[in-house]
């Protein structure tokens, strides 16, 4: 089938189409309806049919390749390393179960999870899944404000977390954190888990904090069975990043999200069975949700689950691993391999990286010279795709598994099954159907499978801020800004509050990055408008500088200053030309990796940098004030 063919089917045919990749899982009872959009904006996907998302990550799988590999644990901060097979994950997810309903957990109830990643967590998950509690996993090392506003919004029934994270060889006690974090909120829940892993030391809160390694010891002989569930009832619910503002919680269902995920690792990521799959993201993310944890289980592949930096022994740890696991598909987000490009590149060279067929990566914009060095680097076709915590899947992308179709430099790709992806004016709704034109990037309903069905207990706030944000249009808005061209190619511009209006004319920051990031010294950039009393706006960037010598002094600043603007100007024209260039050693980023422009911006205009509790490193946003004043 063409690609075409395929994307035409799965909007003008969702019944007929999404009823065939449904069969990709295996169902208790089959659904009763397919896509029922009758209240619209809230699709429900597969209703009335049982299933169960443990079951199609682990069960299914014991007879074929029971003895096979599952998850295998790597953590290059403790040393442990450790390969779990399905029958394996099969029991551990079991004395999971059987441990969470000791402490009184039941179908519906949320498990809040504070974890590193671990093995540990991969069970909670999984356990959680099997008797249909909610897990709602909290990215670990959070501080405890976060930590707290999303206790109280989950109001868990049980929270299972563990003594410590570790981080490039700097322990983080979480105990105290997350101590702290149930202080602060007004829900209390009722049991903490915790998970010892000897790297430092818990004080234990009598009656409420129980051990798991003692508490797994009386459960190895309880066996607990996958609950079918409906389709339609929840099986997780999740944050948004928080780069543009105020994290949103995520509401995802059962049944949409397997049959999403088992199409994807088919149609999207080429998956196999038995073979191994390795998504260097987090467990708290939406990546590690998708592509750790259930993505490459449901097909039957092998996941590592890694714990450590990318450059930690050295920048071949990850390379290491390929060989060693005969990785198939990599996943990974454009930050990480920016962290490898500054690296000696010899380290990918040491090793056998033949196993490996693709490189995905997601999360932000891949800007060309880095999606061009590791293609080189790699020899395997590097594959952007673009998605969001909400989606829950890529949205764009290529899909190889269908038909086999170019990647475009600066393009995520094309519209995956089931997406309606749209360009629209901004304030007047209308839709840009030329090429090239720019506009907001939305999505029509229905959504398919897998995407969020509303914000977690809040569906006034999932209907006011995703669908009623475009005058006229009941669309769903990504927030991001894009063009498509003529082959029906989508570019991501940047977000939609990262427009910058100069002097009348309106300018992507991605777009201006990209121009600059084109310069052979320019190692990563941020670029921001603020106001301008002239203007309206104006650009200003930071650089990180490769050769950071290059910027030591004020003359070698001023010359490389002077060549940006130079490029800017000859690429993109002189309206879009940084107002100032300013260069830091590093930028303000979330914990996931997002630039966090809005607090940049903040700071160059003088104001408050607001919510501040995703912030990678706060240094980072004082380096930025600090170039401003000098
Ligand atoms: P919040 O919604 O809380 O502000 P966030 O949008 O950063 O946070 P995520 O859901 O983690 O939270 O990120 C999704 C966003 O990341 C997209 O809307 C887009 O801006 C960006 N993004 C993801 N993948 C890509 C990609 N391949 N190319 C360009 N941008 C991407
Ligand atoms: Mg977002």
């Amino acid at each position: 089938m063409t690609y075409a063919e395929f994307h035409r089917r799965s909007v003008e045919e969702p019944d007929a189409f999404w009823a065939e990749q449904a069969r990709l899982i295996d169902w208790q009872q089959a659904p009763q309806s397919i896509c029922d959009n009758s209240r619209p904006p809230f699709t429900r996907w597969f209703a009335g049919g049982t299933t169960n998302l443990c079951h199609n990550a682990v069960d299914r799988h014991l007879a074929a390749r029971g003895d096979q590999p599952a998850l295998i644990s790597v953590s290059t901060e403790t040393g442990v390393e450790k390969a779990y097979s399905f029958r394996e994950l099969h029991a551990e997810v079991q004395h999971t179960a059987a441990m969470l309903q000791a402490l009184g957990v039941r179908q519906g109830d949320r498990v809040l999870l504070y974890m590193p990643m671990v093995a540990e967590a991969v069970f909670t998950m999984l356990a959680c899944a099997r008797i249909g509690a909610i897990h709602s996993v909290v990215f670990g090392g959070f501080a405890s404000v976060s930590l707290a506003s999303r206790i109280e919004d989950a109001q868990p029934r049980v929270i299972v977390s563990a003594d410590a994270g570790s981080r490039g060889g700097k322990v983080l006690a979480y105990k105290p954190l997350l101590d702290e974090a149930i202080r602060l909120s007004s829900h209390k829940p009722q049991a903490v888990l915790l998970a010892d892993r000897g790297l430092a030391p818990m004080e234990r809160v009598a009656g409420r904090d129980h051990d798991w390694a003692a508490l797994r010891q009386a459960h190895l002989d309880t066996e607990v069975a996958c609950v079918w569930l409906d389709a339609t009832a929840t099986s997780y619910t999740i944050y948004t990043s928080g780069t543009t503002g105020k994290p949103k919680g995520v509401q995802r269902d059962v049944g949409g999200y397997a049959v999403a995920l088992a199409a994807s690792m088919e149609h999207i990521f080429q998956g196999e069975a038995g073979a191994t799959f390795f998504c260097a993201s987090d467990i708290g993310w939406v990546v590690g949700h998708s592509y750790i944890v259930y993505g490459p289980l449901i097909a039957g592949m092998a996941t590592i689950l890694y714990e450590g930096l990318p450059v930690r022994p050295d920048a071949g740890i990850w390379w290491s691993l390929v060989e060693k696991y005969k990785v198939r598909t990599m996943f990974t987000a454009p930050t990480a391999v920016r962290v490898l490009k500054k690296q000696d590149p010899a380290f990918l060279k040491k090793h056998d990286l033949s196993s490996l067929k693709a490189l995905f990566l997601a999360g932000e914009p891949l800007d060309e010279p880095t999606a061009r060095w590791i293609s080189e680097a790699l020899g395997v076709p590097i594959i952007d795709n673009y998605w969001q915590t909400e989606s829950g899947w890529p949205i764009l992308t290529i899909a190889n598994g269908v038909e086999k179709k170019a990647s475009k430099f600066g393009s995520p790709g094309v519209p995956m099954a089931g997406y309606k992806v749209k360009i629209l004016h901004e304030s007047t709704g209308q839709e840009l159907v030329e090429p090239g034109q720019k506009g907001v990037v939305v999505i029509e309903g229905p959504t398919p499978p897998g995407f969020m069905q509303t914000v977690w207990r809040d569906d006034e706030r999932f209907v006011k801020t995703y669908w009623q944000s475009i005058p006229g249009r009941m669309v769903y808005n990504t927030f991001d800004w894009g063009i498509r061209d003529a082959d029906g190619y989508y570019y991501i511009l940047g977000r939609t509050d990262d427009v910058i209006n100069v002097a009348g004319h309106r300018l992507g920051t991605r777009e201006i990055e990209e121009s600059i990031s084109s310069h052979a010294n320019v190692a990563e950039v941020a670029v921001v408008g603020v106001a301008d009393a002239l203007k309206g706006q104006v650009a200003m960037a930071f650089v990180v500088a490769r050769d950071a010598a290059a910027v030591a002094d004020e003359a070698g600043r001023l010359r490389l200053e002077g060549e940006i603007m130079k490029l800017v100007d000859s690429q993109l024209g002189a309206l879009a030309r940084p107002a100032r260039v300013r260069f830091v050693s590093l930028l303000p980023k979330t914990r996931s990796g997002k630039l966090l422009r809005r607090a940049i911006q903040a700071v160059c205009e003088g104001r408050d940098a607001g919510d501040l509790t995703t912030i990678e490193d706060p240094a980072a946003l004082r380096q930025v004030l600090d170039s401003l004043v000098g």
